[in-house]
């Protein structure tokens, strides 16, 4: 049982992001470091110079080739964004800008300008050239927003990384998103234990701790930037067809997954659908684990073979009627 463990810990993506390793491996940490900063570069839509803000600079005018990396995940956000009836929208882009969730000059906007806005969120204005690697929007004032699925694509390419070093045991955490890989021998059951924090709780308190051996574990919710105005919370996550934050009776959403990508994906699917139809998907896919926590302070855990939820705040009731 090694009972040390190693963190490199750097702040990138507008979060603390550490990796912890079971042996010393600076030149791992690294290349880590490094590709995290390069994929930042080419996602972001907060800086002038990404790939994605030069499709999004296009708007309306040429299609812009991207790296093979960027179209392939610009291809999958387009996939789901199509086909899954969620209220999973990449080209949710001029609502994000608009609204500035997180940001310093939040604001409830006019209704107008929101109706404005909504009319340049249609994910099929989105022409997709899979020869020449092009993304193009097809009217002035559409942006592209990857915020839901950067952090989970990048966890996934840093776990491969890490591969490439012969690393397979560790964890990495991108706020919010965490990734583990192999075995802990960090406790004694072999899991690697990833707190899920207390929704709301100002000094970092969690509801519980999420168990797992080799999984992706993340979480959306409604806590992790919002504003309130007038006694109404208004988070980051919006309902494409409204222009509003979607509102329901879920104050997270947890997906416990293979993958990082996975787990992103589903994590704003399931927010979007709310309780019952996420119940009932995951009913038919065994493979995916979720812990859902409600404005009830119920917690709800649904397939439980792919892990452990040990609960250590009281104020919330766990229900397994959904099993
Ligand atoms: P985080 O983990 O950074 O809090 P989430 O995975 O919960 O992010 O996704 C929230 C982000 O997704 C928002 O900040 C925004 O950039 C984007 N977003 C908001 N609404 C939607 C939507 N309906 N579909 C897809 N992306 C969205
Ligand atoms: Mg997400």
């Amino acid at each position: 049982m090694v009972r040390t463990s190693y963190e490199y810990t750097q702040t990138l993506m507008g979060t603390t992001v550490s990796l912890t390793l079971l042996e010393p491996n600076k030149a791992a940490a690294h290349a880590v470091f490094e590709t995290i900063k390069m994929l930042e570069d080419k996602l972001t839509v907060n800086r002038s110079l990404s790939e994605v803000m030069a499709i999004n600079l296009a708007a309306g005018q040429y299609p812009v080739t991207v790296s093979h990396s960027v179209f392939s995940l610009i291809e999958q956000a387009q996939k789901v964004s199509l086909h899954f009836n969620s209220c999973f929208n990449f080209a949710i882009g001029p609502l994000v800008k608009l609204w500035k969730i997180g940001f310093q000059d939040y604001q409830v906007p006019s209704n107008k300008l929101i109706k404005q806005q909504l009319l340049l969120t249609d994910p099929k204005n989105i022409v997709l050239n899979a020869k020449t690697h092009s993304v193009f929007l097809k009217k002035s004032g559409m942006e592209i927003d990857l915020g839901a699925i950067a952090k989970g694509y990048i966890a996934d390419v840093v776990k491969l990384i890490l591969q490439q070093y012969q690393v397979y045991q560790g964890i990495i955490n991108l706020g919010g998103n965490v990734l583990t890989l192999g075995k802990s021998s960090l406790n004694e059951d072999g899991y690697w234990h990833v707190g899920l924090r207390k929704p709301f709780s100002t000094k970092n308190k969690l509801s519980g701790i999420i168990k797992v051996i080799n999984k992706s574990v993340v979480t959306s919710g409604i806590y992790e930037r919002f504003f309130i105005q007038n006694s109404h919370l208004y988070h980051h996550i919006f309902n494409p067809k409204t222009g509003y934050p979607l509102d329901n009776e879920l104050e997270s959403v947890t997906i416990i997954s293979d993958s990082s990508l996975e787990g992103d994906i589903y994590s704003t699917v399931f927010y979007g659908w709310g309780l019952d139809k996420s119940r009932e998907y995951l009913q038919k896919h065994q493979n995916l684990s979720a812990i859902f926590l409600l404005k009830n302070k119920t917690i709800i855990l649904i397939n439980t073979d792919n892990f452990i939820f040990q609960q250590l705040d009281t104020q919330y009731t766990i229900s397994t009627d959904y099993n």
